[in-house]
């Protein structure tokens, strides 16, 4: 069995790469997590761009584990604000992860912005690091619209005022394996896939 790291706490990304890892058949890795590691110092995120946050991460953890390890970085990218609020998604409205703050504000930025100006797209970036190997990073994106409200209780983040591209519901009321599906982290980390193959 071949250990990989996911660089988070967050049992949800975990599982999902977990879950990403056993629908492609993908067996001889076992996903561990900060938590299962000894702690390491974390640096804040300070990259200009979701590739630079996602790659520090990942050699991070690579280095201080000395295990292949995977770490990403996500964030909205709002068409009328010229693709903020991007790198700084959890930290829009001043503190670090105030969900309800952050789309309260997002709403009010884009109070006037007509309907057909309302485009988005969530964004996720992936990296992949092997210690004295290999570093891969990778990109996905889901596509849609900012609505005029929030609207159902699934989900995270910005997930209430996000449409997606083709459908009428918000992410936030889809269900969690709708959302993994066709969502900016499920594509990202299904470009790992071959990498992470290989390692198996
Ligand atoms: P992180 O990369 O997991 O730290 O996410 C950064 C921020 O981007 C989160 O705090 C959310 O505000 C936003 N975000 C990232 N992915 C999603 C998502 O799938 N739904 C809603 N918001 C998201």
């Amino acid at each position: 069995m071949s250990r990989v790291l996911v660089a988070s706490r967050n049992a949800k990304k975990l599982n999902e790469l977990r879950r990403i890892l056993a629908d492609a058949g993908i067996a001889g890795i076992e996903i561990v997590g900060l938590d299962d590691v000894p702690p390491y110092p974390e640096a804040p995120e300070t990259g200009a761009t979701f590739e630079e946050n996602a790659l520090a991460k990942a050699r991070d953890g690579a280095a201080a584990t000395g295990l292949p390890c995977v770490a990403d970085d996500s964030g909205i990218a709002v068409d009328a604000l010229n693709g903020m609020p991007g790198v700084l998604s959890a930290r829009w409205a001043g503190g670090h992860g105030d969900d309800a703050a952050n789309n309260a504000l997002l709403l009010a930025q884009l109070g006037d912005v007509p309907d057909e100006r309302r485009g988005a797209q969530f964004v996720s970036t992936c990296a992949l690091v092997v210690p004295g190997g290999e570093e891969i990073v990778v990109r996905g994106e889901w596509p849609g619209r900012v609505d005029r409200a929030p609207r159902g209780d699934g989900g995270f983040g910005y997930d209430p005022l996000f449409v997606p591209d083709g459908g009428e519901v918000s992410a936030a009321q889809l269900t969690p394996a709708e959302k993994d599906a066709v969502s900016h982290r499920g594509r990202a980390l299904k470009q790992l896939l071959p990498a992470l193959s290989a390692l198996a």
